[in-house]
């Protein structure tokens, strides 16, 4: 028997450091690491331990036995990796390629411990304001209160913490939100300050927190949206993804009419994953997501939709496709929604008939391929229709979204929807004060720390741009983490004119709504309660106001 890890895994290696016999792989001393989509449990060395399941944030791992549904496909996704790099070591070693693996226990040598990232125990603590509470913000905020005794200061321009775990992340992944619960142990950590509701540029400079600062960590992600470039892209019906995102996570900028689900078809331009979770709430049944934390206008919203079809559009084919192969392994099997590949060119068969097992591709042998007639309104029925080779060309519709013109193999594809969403990915937004590379949307730094600003530094999407999960952040902040203490080490911080009493002073006089830890686990407390009373998990606030009242409803709001 072994371990399994499942469709959850956000590929942060917590559980490659549990693992008495190193069967989890790729590490994040591999090559591999940070380019595979999740990682693997060799189930030729894998002992049953457990400890990797007890150890992962997001539930990922669970005992081959027990994998039900779409769970029970991971088993052959572990072992095909370790048959893979088995073959590749094979044919590097002059081999065939087709010897069998040689599997077994691989038992840590244990050496003397490294400890990579900590200062002398005689280091004045340093004081680190970190913007940003997403995951790439509370992966440095943990690894400076592991490794340091450096106070942090948590700031977000938003009145509740979590950043896109609140706000990205899908309702109906809720292994994937329990990582936000790895981080909530943080708030109420006695060397951590949260200042919520902070704006960065608005409220205070970035000199000014600075100045009250040993170094200031952003962790800001990529706000902003991709354009398609295309006539019609902004008329009315036509979206960003991020749009439809927010709305679904009851993000207080975001109005609860943004979206209008009345069409019977929607057009998604892109397929990454984000194309895929639009496509997968909006087919939904609401019922089911009833049991998630989906913003309760957005449930309203889907219970009198009238979506049945949403057509995925994607330039390249079937094996160079956006997605990860457990997002599309898990749209196979959504209850009651039928998975179709639009089959109106021949490189699309060809490239899933071609595949090799590992292949993305793969994944749609099975799924139902036909050619559709976008002449006719959808079927009875909800589907999820992925057209491959196909390149938006205009958004058609006077005074409103009416169609999409895309250019295919064989002529142009003119599709009738009422609702179009861009999905193409996002992009790094200018942080005020900081240096900014407007090609790549993200701050230019060397190891994190930002060209030319000693003591500030980048984490997440704003330092390398929008590409990678959430686990991804963990290796990218012990970077940025290494280079911050590496600096302190070397004299090159600039030390701070002023205090954290100070600094308290000041965003108290500039802003009289912020909430802090209690007030952020007064928000909690609220929303579950209310959630609670809708028979749902929770049910989270909508507005700057209800989150700020909820908060001071504790009379824990600063000032
Ligand atoms: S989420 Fe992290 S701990 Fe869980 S399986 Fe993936 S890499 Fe391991
Ligand atoms: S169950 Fe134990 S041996 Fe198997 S992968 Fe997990 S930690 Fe390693």
């Amino acid at each position: 028997m072994t371990h399994v890890i499942t469709q959850n895994c956000c590929g942060d290696a917590t559980c490659v450091a549990v693992c008495p016999v190193n069967c989890i792989h790729p590490t994040p001393q591999e090559r591999d690491f940070g380019s595979t989509e999740m990682l693997y449990v060799d189930p030729g060395a894998c002992i049953d331990c457990g400890a990797c399941a007890d150890a992962c944030p997001v539930d990922a791992i669970l005992p081959k036995d027990r994998l039900t549904g779409a769970q029970r496909e991971y088993a052959a996704v572990n072992a095909a990796y370790f048959e893979d790099r088995a073959d590749a070591a094979s044919r590097a070693a002059g081999g065939s390629g087709s010897e069998p693996a040689d599997h077994g226990p691989n038992f840590h040598a244990w050496g003397r411990p490294v400890f990579e990232r900590t200062l002398p125990s005689d280091f004045a603590p340093l004081r680190i304001a970190v913007v940003g509470t997403g995951p790439a913000g509370m992966y440095a905020a943990e690894d400076l209160l592991l490794h340091t005794g450096a106070e942090v200061t948590l700031v977000d321009r938003m009145p509740v913490a979590g950043g896109l775990v609140r706000y990205g992340v899908a309702p109906d992944h809720p292994g994937t939100k329990g990582v936000g619960d790895t981080f909530a142990r943080l708030y109420a950590h006695p060397r951590v300050r949260m200042y919520l509701g902070l704006e960065v540029g608005g409220d205070v400079t970035a000199e000014e927190l600075a100045a009250h600062h040993d170094a200031v960590v952003y962790a800001v992600g990529a706000r902003a949206d991709r354009r398609l470039g295309i006539p019609g892209e902004d008329l009315p019906g036509s979206i960003s993804a991020t749009t439809l995102v927010a709305w679904y996570n009851a993000h207080p900028e975001t109005a609860p009419d943004a979206v209008d689900p009345s069409a019977e078809r929607v057009v998604v331009v892109g397929n990454g994953n984000v194309a895929l979770d639009v496509a997968r709430i909006l087919t939904a049944d609401p019922e089911e997501l009833a049991g998630t934390d989906i913003a309760a206008h957005a449930l309203g919203a889907l219970r009198a939709s009238k979506v049945r079809e949403v057509v995925l559009l994607g330039r390249r084919g079937p094996a160079d496709a956006a997605y990860t192969r457990p997002e599309l392994l898990a749209l196979k099997h959504l209850p009651g929604v039928e998975l179709v590949v639009d089959d109106h060119d021949p490189r699309i068969a060809e490239g899933i008939d071609a595949a090799g097992a590992g292949d993305k591709a793969a994944v749609l042998r099975g799924v139902s391929r036909r050619a559709v007639d976008w002449s006719l309104p959808p079927a009875p029925g909800r589907r999820i229709v992925l057209c491959f080779h196909s390149a938006p060309a205009e958004v058609l519709g006077d005074g409103r979204v009416r169609a999409v013109r895309a250019t295919a193999a064989e002529g142009e594809l003119e599709i009738p929807a009422g609702l179009v969403v861009r999905a193409v990915g996002y992009r790094g937004a200018p942080v005020p004060g900081l240096p900014f590379d407007e090609a790549t949307g993200t701050v230019p730094h060397e190891g994190g720390r930002v060209t030319g600003r000693p003591g500030t530094y980048v984490v997440g999407w704003i330092k390398r741009g929008p590409s990678g999960g959430i686990g991804a952040n963990r290796a990218c902040a012990a970077e940025t983490v290494g280079t911050l203490l590496a600096d302190a080490l070397d004299g090159a911080l600039p030390a701070p004119e002023h205090g954290a009493r100070a600094f308290r002073r000041l965003v108290r006089g500039r802003n009289r709504r912020l909430v802090d830890a209690r007030g952020q686990a007064a928000i909690d407390r609220a929303e579950v309660a209310r959630g609670l009373r809708a028979g749902r998990p929770r049910e989270k606030l909508a507005t700057v106001s209800e989150l700020v009242a909820a908060a001071r409803g504790r009379r824990r709001l600063l000032g």
